[in-house]
């Protein structure tokens, strides 16, 4: 049963977009999550929506090529940008994902923030630097979640957490930073509040 205190619970599958377009309307403030394959992305939704497993988080093939646009409880979007994963990526895949996830992140107006999803054990990587470059002339609203920081003693996960918004700041990169755990569910009712928040603060249609 969805729970009604909670907007995140009432997320449905609307539509893919590719590189030859599918993009819904720029209509309704949508919250966009991002981060490398395999750092917890799915795990993160899911457990912001109070689900064991959403029907369009499931892994497909090509999912590198598509934008999955769900529908919040009607009066919003959650959006699930695609990422490559740690390892090289030939320079085709990284100039399609440029064209498709840098062209939405750029251009997209209704969108009212973005999430993106760090490795906690070792944030920063390449592709995540990519990521932030690409959001920092859009200006968006920002939340990085340190993923999977059940992993790390209470020192290691204080000491990241600082140095990551040191760093954050030092790139002059605005930004808040939480510890998330889909696992031991640190952080997630603070990650909730706060997107709720940036969607009540978006012009509404
Ligand atoms: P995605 O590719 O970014 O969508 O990643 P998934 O959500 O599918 O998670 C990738 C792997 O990391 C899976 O094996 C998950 O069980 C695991 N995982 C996800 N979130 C957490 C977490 O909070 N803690 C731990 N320890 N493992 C996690």
């Amino acid at each position: 049963m969805p729970d009604t205190a909670n907007p995140f619970s009432r997320v449905n599958f609307l539509t893919s977009a590719g590189p030859t377009g599918g993009l819904p309307p720029d209509d309704l403030p949508e919250l966009a999550f991002a981060g490398r394959s395999n750092v917890g992305k799915s795990s993160a939704i899911n457990a912001l929506a109070g689900r064991k497993r959403l029907a369009f988080v499931s892994k497909t093939p090509g999912r590198t090529q598509t934008i999955n646009f769900c529908d919040l409880a009607g009066r919003a979007r959650l959006v699930d940008l695609p990422g490559y994963g740690y390892a090289r990526v030939p320079q085709a895949v990284r100039d399609q994902w440029d064209q498709l996830v840098g062209g939405y992140l750029g251009s997209r107006g209704a969108l009212a923030g973005v999430v993106v999803l760090m490795d906690a054990r070792h944030p920063f990587t390449p592709h995540d630097q990519h990521l932030l470059q690409w959001l920092r002339p859009a200006g968006r609203r920002l939340l990085v979640l340190l993923s999977k920081c059940d992993k790390l003693s209470r020192q290691e996960r204080t000491k990241v957490l600082k140095a990551a918004r040191a760093r954050l700041a030092r790139e002059a990169q605005t930004a808040e930073v939480l510890l998330f755990s889909s696992h031991s569910g640190e952080g997630v009712e603070q990650a909730r509040a706060l997107l709720e928040g940036w969607l009540r603060a978006a012009p509404q249609e």
